[in-house]
């Protein structure tokens, strides 16, 4: 393609992507935003390389510029479509196109979903981030107020320290994929009900099937119980299960961690076993010899 033709292309496509978030947000009768925005990532795919607005690896913890910035909204708002819409690369394991489009129409349905109560409230639902790539999934619980505004998971302060959990075992923050049990925030934050987490597994399971990860981290007991490595009463953190023939390590979920700090150190030791699990080294923090 005419690299001015590309560039042209490129340009607008950053535009319609701001002009679709603020269409969103405000409640305006633009294409629904997940639909639209997996629409121009397919077309994106097929224009000349689009440079990243915002190298997002190389701040992981830098606050986000609020909404009205159009240079990083085309960052923001692609939270589905960009989690699970690559673009092939060289390195691009065989395969990825299947999943790519696998995970791009499972982005598309849930964001019309109507299975269940939660989409009565939600602002939009909240797919997925990072790399569909990885070797390892992290499943949450559900969507908070941030998620539910942003349309990523795990961007608020629970957020920020599942990145410095990711950090600390060595990953990148965008190198691993972490989704949620459900699509849509629970109201006031609420735990989502059983029957909301069997309604969205229509969701989570092919998205995990699409993924094949090696091992997957759930946090949390909502998390532990809806994979089925926990049960409703009893001992389930730092006990290996299995879901659909993948391992699986139940671990204290972040926004516990920030409620009792003290707890950070055997989650950690969770993490050192899927390290162990994956051929991963345990990274020695900087400054400290191993
Ligand atoms: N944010 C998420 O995306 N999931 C959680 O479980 C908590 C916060």
């Amino acid at each position: 393609m005419d690299p001015s033709l590309a560039a042209e292309l490129s340009s607008i496509i950053v535009a319609a992507r701001a002009h679709l978030e603020r269409e969103n947000e405000l409640g305006g009768p633009g294409l629904p935003l997940n639909e639209a925005l997996a629409r121009i990532a397919a077309l994106s795919a097929k224009a000349a390389p689009v440079p990243p607005a915002v190298p997002r690896t190389a701040t992981p913890d830098a606050p986000r510029v609020p909404m009205a910035q159009p240079a990083i909204q085309s960052e923001r708002i692609a939270p589905a479509p960009s989690a699970s819409v690559p673009r092939a690369t060289a390195s691009t394991p065989a395969g990825a196109d299947d999943r790519v489009v696998r995970l791009s129409q499972l982005a598309t349905d849930a964001a019309t979903c109507t299975a269940c109560v939660l989409h009565e409230k939600r602002k939009q639902a909240v797919f997925a981030r990072g790399n569909p790539f990885s070797e390892i999934v992290f499943v949450g619980e559900g969507p908070g107020a941030e998620e539910d505004r942003i349309g990523e998971p795990f961007v608020g302060p629970a957020g920020q320290l599942l990145d410095r959990m990711i950090a600390a075992m060595g990953y990148q923050r965008d190198d691993v994929y972490i989704c949620n049990v459900v699509k849509c925030r629970p109201p006031e934050n609420r735990t989502p009900r059983p029957d909301e987490g069997i309604a969205c597994s229509r969701y989570l399971k092919p998205q995990l099937a699409a993924i094949g990860p090696k091992i997957i981290v759930a946090l949390g007991r909502c998390a532990a119980e809806n994979l089925g490595v926990a049960k409703p009463e009893g001992s389930w953190r730092g006990i290996w299960g299995s879901y659909e023939g993948v391992p699986v390590m139940p671990t204290y979920h972040p926004a516990y961690l920030l409620r009792s700090p003290e707890q950070k150190r055997i989650v950690w030791d969770d993490l050192k076993l899927v390290l162990g699990r994956l051929g991963r080294p345990v990274p020695t923090p900087a400054g400290k010899r191993s």
